[in-house]
């Protein structure tokens, strides 16, 4: 696979799976904009270290993604963006009559609203260039919900839903628009729950990782960082050149039921 020459923006991208897809796009040859709300000399450091190992061009791009002019700012400051990978994510645990109203406001503008700002940037660059791939992370959630994630459910549902509307706008153009749903992937965001899930269920760590989590992924594993971005990879391949409106499940199973 040979993305050399193409930019990839990939929102969210200092840790975990967005950190993992920028490793096998800079694998493929492309070019990597890193992105997070921060500005430390860790986060630059992990573009100089993708530059060094791959030859690409990496840089990273501080934006809050809760901001609808840093959504913006960060795909215009890339100048090229062959790539969009709306991945930036927050998870918060509470029943809905506990839910702060702050988690849900922050869940939805970094989960859902930061991807239509990301990609009303994007697509007049894609269309210029004659050539984009949009991939949005959903998540198992996207296709199925679960008690005390209502904000995380209701955001991921919705950028299925934006990622239809993308593909159907630019079903035309050539440029594709798809939603991945993983189901757990042992990254920070997912760690984080399991003390606020032992809570919440009453449970230890080994059995919320069990009974709780990979109850729902029938495989009884985690999916990888590295398989998430081998996905990604595919989706820019001319062979995914007609896949575009859809969501594809890396979850071990887990929608199958
Ligand atoms: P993570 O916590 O490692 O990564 C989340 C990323 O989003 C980080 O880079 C973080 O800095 C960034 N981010 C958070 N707030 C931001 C903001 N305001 N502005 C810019 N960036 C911000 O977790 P992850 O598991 O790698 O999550 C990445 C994506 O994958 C998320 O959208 C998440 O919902 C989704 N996802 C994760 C899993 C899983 O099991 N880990 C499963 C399905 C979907």
């Amino acid at each position: 696979m040979d993305l050399a020459g193409k930019t990839a923006v990939i929102t969210g991208s200092n840790s975990g799976i967005g950190f993992g897809m920028a490793t096998e796009l800079a694998r493929a040859g492309a070019d990597i904009v890193l992105n997070s709300f921060t500005n430390r000399e860790e986060d630059h450091a992990l573009a100089k270290g993708l530059s060094e190992e791959f030859g690409v061009e990496a840089r990273y791009i501080e934006a809050d993604m809760t901001d609808p002019a840093a959504c913006r700012h960060l795909v215009n400051s890339a100048g090229q963006c062959d790539i969009l990978i709306n991945n930036a994510g927050l998870q918060y645990i509470a029943s809905i009559p506990d839910f702060p109203t702050e988690k849900w406001d922050a869940i939805i503008a970094i989960n859902l609203t930061a991807a239509f700002h990301t990609t009303a940037v994007a697509l007049p660059m894609m269309r210029a260039a004659g050539w984009g791939r949009v991939i949005n992370t959903a998540s198992s959630h996207g296709l199925r919900a679960s008690p005390f994630k209502s904000a995380y459910s209701a955001a991921k549902h919705g950028i299925v839903g934006l990622t239809k509307s993308t593909a159907l706008e630019t079903a035309q153009d050539p440029i594709t628009a798809n939603a991945i749903c993983p189901g757990y992937v042992l990254t920070p965001l997912v760690e984080n729950q399991i003390p606020d899930l032992m809570k919440e269920y009453d449970m230890d760590r080994d059995a919320v990782v069990r009974n709780v989590m990979l109850s729902r992924q029938p495989s009884k594993d985690f999916a990888t960082v590295e398989q998430i971005g081998g996905t990604v990879v595919y989706l820019c391949a001319e062979a995914a050149r007609q896949v575009t409106g859809t969501t594809i499940s890396v979850d071990g199973g887990w929608t199958a039921m």
